[in-house]
């Protein structure tokens, strides 16, 4: 027997009809709203992505028709999910919001309008045209006679749903962050509990310390070996080079190579070989206990394996939280110069941590007009349709754009009357065509090495000259990003609490 006879598809042809249709407006409403902002500049990328979009729209087709197979389920369901989808979809046709568990917190705790316009002249209209495009659909559905399991349409949404967990388990999230995925992950994301667990501070901690203001600036995606003041052939750093007391550590390593992993190492007692420790101090929580004032302020939006951490900051900032690293319309790391401001008065330790967008991929992203150095660049997302020599040359311009800012930082906290420290390390490398692999998330060594630095004030070297001491003998250690969190420490002379003095660049070196 034929499964797709003649006389197969005539019998079922209203039910085609109806999911043809239905696929149709899904993605006019919905699924395409994730593909408008995306560069694509030339016919080999477009194409691509057309592929990309039709695989995900079949896919969709599947679930859509598995809802569809009960006529009561699907009158009570299909409204709901379709009216709250292109509700938010418009967000992504009109601003590129981010779809993800920070959005959803969002919705659900209803402050989501201090981000974005959520209500304006065409958000109702493009309601009103959703309202009447359910109505359609389900009148349809409720006249279409056959909907059973016999249908080849049924069969082939089962391969349709097939597809989706290939193409996930082939990439991972290659579907899920697009609509309508991205929204059921947010949601998925958001009631999941952090598997991190935060361990008490001991009450009786203390510092020496009285007037310390420790800038951390957490990076993102940069490789040590792209800063002109680690050697790179190109003049990627011009202006901290210029800078008194900047020193490079370039032999930073780490074996986490992706946000998720890394940052909660960093940002904890936990060391990169601590694979399964799950409960840790947050460095925050200690020098809190001992009187620091904590700031976080962030470009990214917090993801759930550090979460936690972050909020143990005093103050926390995330300045455009709503669009993710998937966004084309996110703000530059500028911006949070903007918001950092130096206290007036000395007495008081603090700690600020800024959290920058870096160097992450879509690179044209990351800086503005006055960065685009390094030609020609790429103009497309699709990185299959770019050079090496593109793709490298839109990175460095990442680079120019954190030397940037990093010297604007710098000239900023010298007008500081405290004592203060800067220390700067992405949170890990990049790859840049090295066998053939793009971006990060892989183990080689230009992911593993990511950039550090440190900056530090005329007043911290009068104060504290056996730290500085000790600073430019271990300048060419190979050290794990591990050294952060004891260094910290070590440079806020905390008392009562044990930490691991051998790892702070603030402390001698160990002969073994
Ligand atoms: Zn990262």
């Amino acid at each position: 027997m034929l499964l797709f006879s003649m006389e197969r598809i005539k019998f079922f042809k209203a039910e085609i009809k109806f999911h043809l249709l239905l696929s149709i407006l899904f993605a006019i409403f919905i699924s395409f709203a994730s593909y408008v902002h995306i560069p694509l500049d030339d016919s080999k990328s477009l194409f691509i992505y057309a592929i990309h979009f039709l695989i995900l729209q079949f896919s969709v087709f599947g679930f859509l028709y598995i809802l569809s197979i009960s006529k009561r389920i699907f009158l009570v369901i299909f409204p709901i999910i379709f009216f709250v989808l292109s509700a938010i979809s418009f967000w992504v046709y009109t601003q590129d919001i981010s779809i993800n568990s920070g959005m959803i917190q969002a919705i659900l705790e209803s402050n989501i309008d201090i981000a974005i316009d959520v209500v304006s002249l065409q958000f109702v209209i493009f309601l009103f045209f959703n309202l009447l495009c359910i109505i359609f659909i389900i009148q349809k559905h409720r006249k279409l006679k056959i909907n059973t399991l016999k249908s080849p349409l049924f069969i082939l949404s089962i391969i349709a749903i097939a597809v989706y967990f290939l193409a996930d388990r082939y990439r991972f999230g290659i579907l899920t962050r697009k609509l309508p995925y991205s929204a059921f992950i947010g949601v998925k994301d958001y009631l999941e509990k952090p598997n991190l667990k935060l361990r008490e501070v001991p009450k009786n901690i203390s510092t020496k310390k009285d007037s310390l203001h420790i800038v951390f600036v957490l990076g993102e995606s940069v490789r040590a070996d792209h800063l002109s003041i680690n050697g790179y052939r190109r003049n990627t750093t011009p202006l901290l080079k210029k800078q008194n007391n900047v020193l490079s550590f370039k032999n930073i390593y780490t074996p986490l190579t992706y946000t998720a992993i890394s940052v909660p190492q960093i940002l904890s007692d936990k060391s990169i070989l601590d694979h399964r420790k799950n409960e840790v101090y947050s460095l925050y929580s200690i020098l809190k206990k001992t009187g620091f004032y904590t700031e976080w302020i962030g470009n990214q939006s917090l993801e759930k394996s550090y979460e936690g951490l972050v909020k143990t900051n005093e103050k926390i900032l995330i300045v455009d939280k709503f669009h993710s690293v998937l966004s084309f319309k996110k703000e530059k790391d500028l911006v949070l110069l903007d918001t950092f401001k130096l206290q007036n008065f000395s007495t008081k330790n603090k700690i600020s941590t800024l959290h920058m967008i870096g160097s992450h991929w879509y690179y044209n992203s990351r800086f503005d007009d006055r960065f685009k150095i390094f030609n020609p660049m790429v103009t497309s997302k699709y990185v299959g349709s770019a050079s090496k020599e593109e793709l490298i040359n839109s990175y460095d311009n990442t680079i120019l754009y954190l030397d940037f800012f990093l010297n604007k930082l710098i000239n900023k906290l010298k007008k500081s009357q405290q004592e203060t420290i800067l220390i700067y390390l992405s949170d890990h490398g990049e790859t840049l065509g090295e066998e053939g692999q793009w971006f990060h998330a892989q183990r080689n060594k230009a992911s593993e090495n990511p950039a550090m630095l440190v900056w530090y004030s005329e007043k911290f070297k009068k104060k504290n000259p056996i730290s500085i001491k000790n600073l430019l003998s271990r300048q060419h250690d190979t050290l794990s990003t591990d050294f952060l969190f004891h260094s910290i420490l070590d440079v806020s002379k905390i008392k009562d609490f044990n930490y691991k003095i051998e790892k702070s660049i603030f402390s001698q070196k160990k002969n073994n």
